[in-house]
């Protein structure tokens, strides 16, 4: 891998943020649950641990109990996650993203009940944009909230929803008005007071985590559980995307990174026609453009970040973050596989799942085509979404 500029601080917290992973984690997500759901009780120690190394602690202000720590150095903690298991950067994401959404957007009672549990890592939390008719254009939401007064009763279907078995709360996006752009708004359920129903989604691969239909039976949630303003659904779920593609990016960054590390390994002990492997030309052309890939995927991740940090609009750079990292994981960990041969498609070596789950990077927090339509649009200030 080349060389990342990181400060000493930066270097110290990954130096034992990565031996807690290797010691902890990475026995659980590889070798107890390797591809089976991994039950909350075994998750808690784990997240309650990462919480002191500022995981999800680390987006929020110190004001609110977090670690508040810069864009930059938290991207540089969650890759590191991710190098270890997609499984848990994804749910560490979406807990992230959620107790972010939450200091910006909830009242002060809302903040002081849900946000502790989230920074602490004891509790877990869902967004719920997507749902069976409507991935790429959220503006079709079609989730209702009706009001009664003082109450809201929410009605409709969610899908895909990222740790929705886990979750203990859920913010979801319903329209409150016939209005595509202005007619979304959020709203905080509590699992245990608005009991929405769940049904996990088995996939390709990532099932270590949950991936989850949420169903919204008429579901009566008082009105002081808007988060946000009235209609404001879609400019805060925009403004979010920005900082959360950039994390997905970066589930694909450690994806690949790992299939590089784990083929750099294999290629300097499997022996062929007398010599390692290494030692074949393809095979070393084959590495060199891997690690030219992760590299440049992680660049522009962390110049993101770095934009983000400086309040800078980061549409176009996240977006392009988002596009080339995923991409490139897909590449990377085909010949991650390739470079094992035989033993690449066997479950006896890790390519073979980090191919897999490379695969389903493109889809989430907008498609690779999505992000494409963004950069274009950025260049050129024509709309072709
Ligand atoms: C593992 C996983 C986790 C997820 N987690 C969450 C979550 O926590 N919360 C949540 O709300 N959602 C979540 N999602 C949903 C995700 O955001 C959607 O799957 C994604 O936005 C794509 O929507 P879709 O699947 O409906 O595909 P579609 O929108 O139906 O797209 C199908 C194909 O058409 C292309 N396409 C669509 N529109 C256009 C266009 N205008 N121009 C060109 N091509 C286009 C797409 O690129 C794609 O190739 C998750 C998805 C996955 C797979």
């Amino acid at each position: 891998m080349g060389h990342v500029f990181r400060t000493e601080q930066q270097a110290l917290a990954l130096d034992s943020l990565s031996r807690f992973l290797k010691a902890e984690v990475e026995p659980l997500y590889w070798h107890d649950y390797r591809d089976t759901f991994v039950p909350k009780e075994k998750l808690l120690p784990v997240t309650q641990q990462l919480a002191e190394f500022g995981l999800v602690s680390g987006v929020v202000s110190e004001e609110y109990g977090g670690l508040g720590a810069d864009w930059l150095t938290n991207a540089m903690l969650f890759e590191e996650v991710a190098f270890t298991s997609c499984d848990l950067a994804l749910l560490v994401l979406i807990n992230s993203f959620g107790a972010y959404m939450l200091e910006k957007l909830a009242s002060e009672a809302l903040l002081e009940r849900y946000l502790p549990g989230l920074v602490n890592g004891s509790r877990f939390v869902s967004i719920a944009i997507s749902e069976p008719d409507v991935g790429s254009n959220v503006v079709e939401i079609k989730a209702r909230a009706r009001s009664t007064g003082e109450n809201y009763v929410l009605s409709g279907e969610k899908t895909w929803i990222s740790n929705g078995a886990y979750s203990d709360v859920l913010i979801c996006t319903c329209r409150t008005s016939d209005e595509p752009r202005g007619g979304l708004t959020h709203f905080l359920l509590d699992r245990s007071e608005h009991p929405y129903e769940v049904q996990n989604i088995k996939k390709v691969a990532l099932n270590s985590q949950s991936t989850a239909q949420v169903f919204l039976p008429e579901i009566v949630v008082p009105a002081h559980n808007m988060l946000g303003e009235k209609g404001e659904g879609l400019r805060n779920t925009l403004a979010l995307f920005e900082r959360s593609r950039v994390f997905v990016a970066l589930c694909a960054v450690g994806i690949a990174r790992r299939a590089l590390h784990e083929a750099v390994h294999y290629a300097q002990e499997r022996v062929q026609r007398g010599k390692k492997i290494a030692g074949h030309q393809l095979i070393s052309a084959m590495l060199a453009e891997m690690a030219t890939q992760v590299d440049a995927a992680r660049l522009l991740c962390y110049r993101a970040a770095q934009m983000i940090e400086a309040d800078l609009s980061a549409e176009m750079e996240a977006a392009m973050a988002k596009y080339f990292a995923c991409e490139a994981a897909v590449k990377v960990t085909r010949q991650a596989v390739q470079i094992h041969g035989g033993n690449g498609v066997t479950t006896d070596f890790m390519v073979e799942k980090l191919a897999r789950e490379a695969l389903i990077l493109p889809i989430p927090e907008g498609t690779s085509q999505i992000q494409q339509l963004i950069i274009g649009r950025a260049l050129t200030g024509v709309n072709a979404l």
